[in-house]
């Protein structure tokens, strides 16, 4: 095949990619999706809400003989209207691995892991970090956590952690990827609150997708905004070429890390042509004086200057957005992952602000959430707030969550937890020796990830928690827990617009293996502080302490009652307070209150009720690309059948054969023709940090001195650089120097 007709076929397969995810979504069962075993006749059918991405699709599993056997997509559900993307079709497969792990693990002296009873295994932890505490102080044990696991769960664990165990330290995999957006959304609304729901998609007029790849990162929510009958303008912000990019009516294929700079020169734009929304403004928000002074030093000519776009095109776009039609801001890890992301994400908050694009139909700035339980980890893990969105370090906020728990107020830290890349640091300066890993894998999926492998040389003791023995942070740990999967156990997730949905057990747990609440009842016996949490004797009743802690809060879903109420409802989006809704509580949500944002009263979270106008001068790139390392690595998502590190999705059969197995770069025909690459040639990607070998795609999907490589694959960690956002602390996953060569 000709180079020429080579990249065609790749164009067409990059394209195809889209377009497949679209018909796996609406025909699975030509794709093998959703087979009913022949010698299964389902007896029984139970909803449960998808546990990979953030969107919460609804599942209608089949059991046979109270095990589940299939699935299909639930049609009832207002999420997903009767779709699924793959990895929701087969969700049940990764179940049946054979490298689950069934039973506790501990290292030997030999370094060997060896498998042990439970019993050994909790004598291990608890001697191995009470050890560790009272050499070192309470401060010397932490834990990293996910976004992946039920709410009841995520707030067992963080409540065990900090008020049984003593741990001050403890932070989750949400930090890797919604961090960014709880911090623009606290300092410009007073709460972390994503003002929309998915109706949105099909209600506004201008969509502006930003560093976010729907299409195969978020499918459903793609098919939300296919369903639209407003015709409306798609506006997609990429340095790359997307899948979502080819189907928008405009692509800004910017230069990477010039997105800051186009938002403050389309900003400038509308209030030069005097499009703002002034009595929005005036009666809503605060500092927009300080705004505008601002943007003085910044001009569509200066955004079109550094971004590469034409400047009448940002003059167009800026008139759109200023036209008064409903325009709504999307974005994902693009900005999220970022070294300047927070102050990113609120110039499109500040854009929906100025223009009124807020609490109205097909508008908002909103930010589609990565896991599946990415919100529950935000409002209760317990890690750098406490439960329910509140402050450890706020005196009324800690005797308040003590009463509601029972629990004497001493038991709860009042300092903030360190950052995952802080507990990280504090392991390398040696003041954090015992490190707990739940249901997350960051020896592949931190950022620079040799330095994490170094790191953990010198923790005391390493506990992975985990589906699977195989994992690379299970391989490297001292003792290895295993655990129960989705669908093994019940709870909650919280998706991307507030709604609260129910996840039930539709399996057992193979050998040993425990759901994370019994595992965490377990270690509160063993440690002796069972009595703290006696009330959580269940994944529901922990439900409605949780629920309990909500009131009074922006989250308040106190009128909810439990998870049959989830299940009549189609879940139920927070708020969903007791004090609105005492008449319904526990009844299934009123057909009309189904579908909410916020803000459609112009109220804030802030005390005085008003939305803020942040913003800061861009900064450089944190590795700009030089004589050396002259290159662009972008990362991100490779195709909608992978997920993050996949130790589940490798799992499946149906999966694998929908995504490249082996690490691959996409790369441009300039720069495959300086190299002399031919297609699928072998490609040495180098940075500071390592080298890697990978197959070269060469494409126009990314332009010359940029390269593309997908993070589901561990090179591509070897390779990124350890810049982080100053005030959420989320990693800059998405920009560094590298330099390139043919093998
Ligand atoms: Fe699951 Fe997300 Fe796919 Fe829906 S879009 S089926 S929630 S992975």
């Amino acid at each position: 095949m000709s180079t020429v007709d080579f990249i065609k076929d790749q164009m067409r397969l990059r394209c195809i990619d889209g377009v497949l995810t679209e018909r796996l979504v609406q025909e699975p069962a030509a794709y093998g999706l959703g087979r009913v075993p022949s010698s299964a006749k389902p007896d029984a059918t139970v909803n449960s809400v998808c546990g990979y991405c953030g969107t919460g699709c609804s599942l209608k599993v089949h059991l046979q003989e109270g095990s589940a056997v299939n699935l299909s997509a639930n049609t009832s559900y207002p999420v997903n209207l009767g779709m699924a993307c793959p990895k929701g079709w087969e969700a049940l497969a990764p179940l049946s691995a054979t490298d689950r792990a069934t039973t506790p693990l501990l290292r030997g002296e030999d370094g060997e892991l060896r498998e042990v009873s439970w019993d050994e295994a909790m004598q291990a932890f608890v001697s191995k970090f009470k050890g560790i505490q009272s050499e070192h102080g309470p401060a010397a044990v932490s834990f990293l956590s996910t976004g992946q696991i039920v709410m009841e769960e995520m707030a067992f664990l963080g409540s065990l952690a900090k008020f049984g165990m003593g741990v001050i330290h403890g932070d989750g995999n949400t930090r890797q990827c919604m961090a960014t957006a709880v911090t623009a959304y606290k300092q410009s609304f007073g709460y972390d609150s994503p003002p929309f729901t998915y109706q949105d998609f099909e209600e506004s007029d201008v969509l502006v997708f930003v560093g976010a790849n729907p299409c195969i990162a978020h499918p459903i929510m793609w098919q939300r905004v296919m369903r639209n009958q407003r015709n409306p303008e798609i506006i997609v912000v990429d340095p790359r070429k997307t899948e979502t990019a080819m189907a928008a009516t405009t692509h800004l294929q910017i230069y990477p890390k010039s997105d800051l700079m186009l938002f403050y020169g389309l900003a400038a734009r509308i209030v030069e042509l005097g499009l703002v929304d002034q009595s929005f403004i005036d009666a809503h928000t605060n500092d927009y004086e300080g705004f505008v002074e601002f943007l003085k030093d910044y001009s569509l000519d200066r955004a079109s200057e550094l971004s590469g776009i034409d400047a009448a095109e940002l003059d167009r776009i800026a008139q759109l957005i200023g036209s008064g039609k409903r325009v709504s801001f999307w974005w994902t890890m693009g900005v999220n992952q970022s070294y300047e992301g927070t102050r990113l994400a609120q110039s499109m908050i500040n854009l929906a602000l100025m223009t009124g694009n807020i609490g109205k139909p097909g508008t908002g700035a909103n930010s589609i959430t990565g896991q599946c339980n990415a919100m529950g980890s935000r409002l209760f893990s317990n890690t750098t707030g406490l439960l329910g969105g509140r402050n450890f370090e706020n005196d009324d906020d800690r005797a308040h969550v003590a009463e509601i728990l029972g629990i004497p107020v001493e038991c709860i830290p009042n300092q903030q937890s360190l950052s995952y890349f802080e507990i990280l640091d504090a392991v390398d300066r040696g003041e954090i020796k015992g490190l707990w890993l739940i249901a997350t894998n960051s020896a592949h999926s931190w950022i620079n990830q040799s330095r994490f492998r170094k790191i953990r040389e010198k923790l005391d003791f390493l506990v992975v928690q985990d589906m699977y023995h195989s994992t690379d942070s299970a391989q490297i740990a001292d003792l290895v827990l295993p655990a129960a999967g989705w669908g093994e156990k019940d709870g909650v997730f919280i998706n991307s617009e507030r709604r609260i949905g129910p996840v039930r057990k539709v399996r057992k747990a193979p050998g040993q293996a425990l759901s994370d609440f019994n595992i965490f009842r377990l270690i509160a016996h063993y440690w002796g502080c069972a009595d703290l949490f006696k009330d959580w004797d269940s994944p529901e009743a922990a439900f409605r302490i949780l629920a309990r802690l909500s009131e009074g809060m922006p989250c308040d879903f106190s009128a909810i009652e439990g998870y049959e109420q989830l299940n009549a409802s189609g879940g139920i989006q927070w708020p969903y307070p007791k004090s609105k809704y005492a008449v319904s509580a526990g009844a299934p949500v009123a057909r009309e209150d189904r579908q909410r944002r916020l803000f459609a009263d112009g109220q804030f979270f802030h005390s005085d009720g008003k939305a803020r106008f942040m913003y800061e001068a861009p900064r450089a790139m944190p590795e700009p690309p030089d004589e050396d390392y002259p290159v662009i690595l972008l990362t991100g998502r490779g195709t909608s059948s992978q997920w993050h590190t996949q130790t589940r999705t490798a799992k499946s059969d149906v999966l694998r054969k929908l995504y490249p197995k082996n690490p691959y770069a996409e790369i441009s025909l300039e720069d495959a023709k300086a190299l002399g690459l031919e297609p699928n040639g072998k490609l040495v990607v180098e940075s500071r940090r390592g080298r890697v070998e990978v197959t070269a795609v060469i494409l126009p999907s990314v332009q010359p001195g940029q390269i593309f490589m997908p993070m589901h694959y561990k090179q591509t960690n070897e390779l990124t650089f350890p810049a982080y956002d100053s005030y959420s602390k989320e990693p800059s996953y998405k920009a560094c120097a590298v330099k390139i060569s043919k093998l």
